[in-house]
C-alpha cells in the first residue's frame, strides 16, 4: 500500500484552526475548524444515507458554499466523488452516471429538476446536498488518514476531441499538484486565492485542493460574474486568481485604466490558447500574468510561465513544474511535436478505458520548446490541417483573426479541397455594429499570415459551437452550414 498522511482538514483544524478558509460573495466564512466540523457533520449523514467507503457519489452542483463541504465529507468516508458539469443535458449527464458506475447522485437544489430528468429510467435516486444535516452525529468510524493512491476524484474531460473520459485522480495526484504549484508561485501567510471557475473542473477544484493542503482563505464566487470579480480583486484582499482567456478579456474591460492592488500578484491563465495581442497588452499594463499549460488528466496546471519572462517569451506556457517532466516527441531539437507529460499530479488514466502502460502522458497536444526550454502549446493534434503537404495551425490563425478589430471571435478547420487536400476556412463573430467585410479580412490575413495559411472561406456566424466547458468545437463548425454542398473532412 503507498503512502498516507493525516487527513488534510484534521491537520488544517488543528495547526489553524480559526483561520478563514472559505468566505463568500454574500459575506458568510468558514474558518477551517469550522468546515472541519461541518464536513465530517455531512459525512456522518451521507453514511446514514447508506453512502460507503469506496462509493461512487456523484455531485451535479454549481459553486454553491456546500461544495466544499460535500467533497470533503467524501474524503472522510473514503468514496469517490465524480463531479458533474452543470452545463451538461440530462442525456450527457446519464452517460457519465452509467459510465463511471455511480450508486449516489447529490445534487444542489436549483440542479433537482434536471437531475430528475436525468435519472428517469436509470435505478438511481436523487438527493440534495441541502438535504443533508451538518450537525450530524454518528458511530461510523471517520477517516484519519488519507492514501496516496486512493481514486478521490473523477472528473470529465471537457469532450473538446469527442467523448469526454472520467480521468481519475488519486489524493496524492491532488497532494502533488498543490505541492508543485506552490513550489512555482510561492506561498505566504497573506494568500487568498479567488475562486470564479466552477469547482467541478480541475481548474476551480485544484485551488480547494490548495486551501485545504496549504491553510490558504479562498473567496469562493458562484460563478464568473465581471464586476463582481473586479470588485473583489480590488478590495477584498485577493492575491491569486485562476481565469481562462475569455475572463481575462472581459476583465480587462473593467479595468479600465485603473490598476490592481500591489499585493494581487497572480492572475493564473490557462484551459486553451490565448490570442497574441492580449499577452501583449497585460504585459505592457504589468498585470502579473502566468500562462500555464494543463489539463484535466494533469490535476490542473503542469508547465507555468512567469510574468518576468512574459515579455521575452510572450506566447510561452513557461516551464514544467518542478516535479513535472515535459518533453517534445519530435525528430529534432525545437521542432513541432506532441507534448509528453509525466509527474506525480498526472492521473494514472481514465475510468473503465484500458491502463496506460507507460508512466509518460501523450497529451494530444503539439507544441516545441525553444533554445532555452520554453514550452510553447501550438494546437491540437487532431486539429492539424494539412494543406499541400505544409501544416496548418488553427490556433495561429484563429489568433491573427482575433486581432482584427471588431472581431469577437473567431473559429478554423479545414475544408476538403481537389487540389490542396485541405485548406483552412474561418468562422468568425462581429462585434456589435462592427463594419467589417471579407475583403478587410483578407487584406489583415495577407499582411500577417503566408499565403497557404489564408483562409479560402469566410463565414459569418453569430455564434462559434463551444462545449459546456465554452471551448469552440472546431469539429462543429461545418455543421453551421449543413446545407452547404461541400464534402467536409
Ligand atoms: P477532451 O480531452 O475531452 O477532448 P479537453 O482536452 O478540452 O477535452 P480539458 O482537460 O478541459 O479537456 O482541457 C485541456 C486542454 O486544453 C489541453 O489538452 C490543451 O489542448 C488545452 N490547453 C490547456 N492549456 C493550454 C494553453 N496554455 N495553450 C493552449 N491550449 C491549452
Ligand atoms: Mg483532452
Amino acid at each position: 500500500m503507498g503512502e498516507r498522511i493525516p487527513h488534510w482538514l484534521d491537520k488544517q483544524a488543528d495547526l489553524n484552526p480559526d483561520r478563514l478558509a472559505i468566505e463568500t460573495a454574500d459575506g458568510r466564512r468558514l474558518s477551517f475548524a469550522q468546515l472541519r466540523n461541518k464536513s465530517r457533520g455531512m459525512a456522518h449523514a451521507l453514511i446514514e444515507e447508506g453512502v460507503q467507503q469506496g462509493d461512487h457519489v456523484a455531485l451535479l452542483s454549481n459553486n454553491h458554499p456546500l461544495f466544499p463541504i460535500f467533497i470533503h465529507a467524501i474524503s472522510y468516508i473514503g468514496a469517490t466523488a465524480i463531479l458533474i458539469n452543470t452545463r451538461l443535458t440530462p442525456e450527457e449527464i446519464s452517460y457519465q452516471l452509467n459510465d463511471a458506475q455511480v450508486s449516489h447522485f447529490y445534487v444542489e437544489k436549483t440542479c433537482y429538476p434536471k437531475a430528475l430528468e436525468t435519472v428517469e429510467n436509470m435505478n438511481i435516486p436523487v438527493k440534495t446536498v441541502e438535504g443533508l444535516n451538518l450537525d450530524k452525529t454518528g458511530s461510523s468510524d471517520l477517516q484519519t488518514e488519507l492514501h496516496m493512491d486512493d481514486v478521490y476524484t473523477m472528473m470529465y474531460t471537457s469532450g473538446t476531441t469527442g467523448n469526454p473520459k472520467a480521468v481519475m485522480h488519486t489524493y496524492g495526484n491532488h497532494w502533488h499538484s498543490a505541492i508543485a504549484s506552490a513550489l512555482n508561485l510561492g506561498f505566504q501567510q497573506e494568500d487568498k486565492w479567488l475562486i470564479c471557475l466552477p469547482l467541478f473542473h480541475v481548474g476551480g477544484f485544484s485551488v480547494l485542493m490548495k486551501s485545504v493542503i496549504y491553510g490558504m482563505p479562498t473567496l469562493l464566487l458562484e460563478k464568473f460574474d465581471v464586476t463582481l470579480v473586479h470588485r473583489s480583486i480590488m478590495d477584498k484582499g485577493i492575491t491569486h486568481v485562476s481565469v481562462v482567456t475569455v475572463m481575462l478579456q472581459r476583465l480587462l474591460e473593467e479595468l479600465g485604466d485603473q490598476t490592481y492592488p500591489d499585493y494581487f500578484r497572480c492572475m493564473l491563465l490557462g484551459g486553451g490558447p490565448v490570442p497574441e495581442n492580449l499577452l501583449q497588452e497585460t504585459a505592457a499594463r504589468k498585470i502579473p500574468v502566468f500562462q500555464t499549460y494543463g489539463m484535466t488528466e494533469t490535476s490542473s496546471q503542469v508547465a507555468t510561465l512567469s510574468p518576468e519572462s512574459a515579455f521575452t517569451k510572450l506566447g510561452s506556457a513557461g516551464k514544467a513544474l518542478s516535479t513535472a517532466q515535459l518533453h517534445i516527441d519530435s525528430e529534432k531539437n525545437g521542432e513541432i511535436g506532441e507534448i509528453v507529460v509525466q509527474g506525480p499530479m498526472v492521473s494514472k488514466g481514465y475510468y473503465n478505458r484500458p491502463a496506460r502502460e507507460e508512466a509518460a502522458l501523450w497529451t494530444g497536444d503539439l507544441g516545441y520548446k525553444d533554445e532555452d526550454g520554453f514550452l510553447y502549446v501550438v494546437d491540437r493534434v487532431n486539429d492539424v490541417i494539412i494543406s499541400g503537404g505544409e501544416n496548418i495551425y488553427p490556433a495561429e490563425v484563429e489568433s491573427v483573426l482575433s486581432a482584427l478589430p471588431g472581431i469577437r471571435e473567431a473559429g478554423v478547420t479545414g475544408c476538403y479541397d481537389q487540389q490542396w487536400g485541405e485548406v483552412p476556412e474561418a468562422y468568425l463573430v462581429k462585434e456589435k455594429g462592427a463594419d467589417l467585410t471579407e475583403e478587410k479580412v483578407m487584406e489583415w490575413c495577407e499582411e500577417r499570415l503566408a499565403k497557404f495559411k489564408w483562409p479560402v472561406n469566410i463565414y459569418w456566424v453569430d455564434e462559434l459551437p463551444r462545449n459546456a466547458s465554452n471551448k469552440i468545437l472546431r469539429r462543429r463548425l461545418p455543421f453551421l452550414f449543413e446545407s452547404r454542398d461541400t464534402k467536409w473532412k
